[in-house]
């Protein structure tokens, strides 16, 4: 029997055929590391381990990629906070570095509790910087990207250069919001997104790397471009992650890696979001109930029924009375978390 697949890409539900015969090669957006996980943000791992374990099972020889966002302005920003005055957290005056470990290991812990395996591979963003450079510099040789004229050290991808620019979420770059990556006036299109990102007198000296263009960092986006071509390779079967990567994230990774003369990925799947009340998760949910906290049965059932649709988180309660009448119906059912899959 046929594996078919939707493909967010064309809107289609496709035959799975393989780039090469009897492999599966996966490429999934793992975490950003800037603080611990709500079972929303471990979704999407749950879901991919769910699939690459159904395409082994049907014989494929499966590679994984989930990669580890380390560097980016949501940690810088939290290492600051550390080093305020006012600062009434546990880990005082931590480096943007040493918050980044620390919430890889928080996110590893989560993962294992779900028993989610580990991915064949989970490379870290700064680990990967020539691969970027090197990207870069492609980019800007074949006319899809230019160093800011402002003295930033920023560089751009230039959608306009692109005309498949908007191809995964089928809009016009005329109706798509202004990318708010970076100072506007560098940019020869409001649009136009950072692939590399120039160091700011006010960030640490070690979130920057020398580059042709000047000190900085990656952009977001350019990460899993170049994580995923190193490897899974410029052509493989599916590019995964949540909903709501598909704009901007998706569609720029996909514009940077066809722009370079990449085929990519030949299967878009997204996960759907964990809710509540009608809204993605809050973040302080993570706190109070950890995903390793969890039982792994009662959280994977509902995320495999739904795949792309939205999985209802109904109540956060650990209220021990409501956790014993959970357990009076099913032996399985000791919930930190109360799931419920979406009818139909
Ligand atoms: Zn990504």
């Amino acid at each position: 029997m046929t594996l078919r697949f939707y493909d967010t890409a064309s809107a289609t539900v496709k035959d799975f055929q393989p780039v090469y015969p009897g492999e599966a090669r996966l490429y999934y957006c793992g975490a950003t590391v800037q603080g611990a996980p709500h079972i929303g943000h471990v979704r999407s791992a749950l879901v991919f381990d769910q699939l690459a374990r159904w395409l082994a099972f049907r014989g494929y020889k499966v590679t994984t990629v989930r990669n580890v966002t380390d560097i980016d302005d949501k940690i810088l920003v939290n290492s600051a906070a550390s080093f305020e005055p006012d600062y009434a957290g546990n880990h005082p005056r931590e480096e943007w570095w040493a918050l980044a470990y620390r919430f890889e290991r928080v996110f590893g812990d989560a993962y294992a509790a779900l028993g989610i395996a580990a991915p064949t591979y989970e490379p870290r963003a700064t680990g990967h910087i020539p691969e970027m450079h090197a990207l870069i510099q492609k980019l800007i040789d074949d006319g899809h990207a230019y160093p800011a004229q402002d003295d930033s050290g920023d560089v751009y991808f230039d959608v306009r250069s692109w005309p498949r620019y908007g191809e995964l979420t089928r809009q016009r770059v005329e109706d798509m919001q202004d990318a708010p990556d970076a100072d506007p006036r560098g940019k020869r299109d409001p649009r136009d997104f950072a692939l590399w990102k120039g160091h700011k007198a006010d960030e640490p000296e070690t979130a920057g790397w020398d580059s042709p263009w000047g000190k900085g960092r990656p952009g977001w986006h350019l990460e899993c471009s170049a994580m995923a071509a190193k490897y899974v390779g410029t052509h493989f079967d599916i590019h995964g992650g949540g909903l709501d990567l598909r704009f901007p994230h998706h569609e720029n990774e996909l514009a940077q890696s066809t722009a370079a003369g990449q085929e990519f990925a030949n299967f878009w799947l997204h996960n759907g979001l964990v809710t509540y009340q009608a809204k993605k998760c809050p973040s302080r949910s993570a706190t109070r109930y950890p995903p390793s906290r969890c039982s792994p049965r009662p959280v994977r059932w509902p995320c495999a029924t739904t795949w792309g649709r939205p999985t209802t988180v109904r109540s956060w309660t650990t209220d021990p009375r409501h956790c014993r009448k959970r357990r009076r119906r099913s032996s399985v059912w000791r919930p930190c978390w109360s799931l419920r899959a979406p009818r139909g």
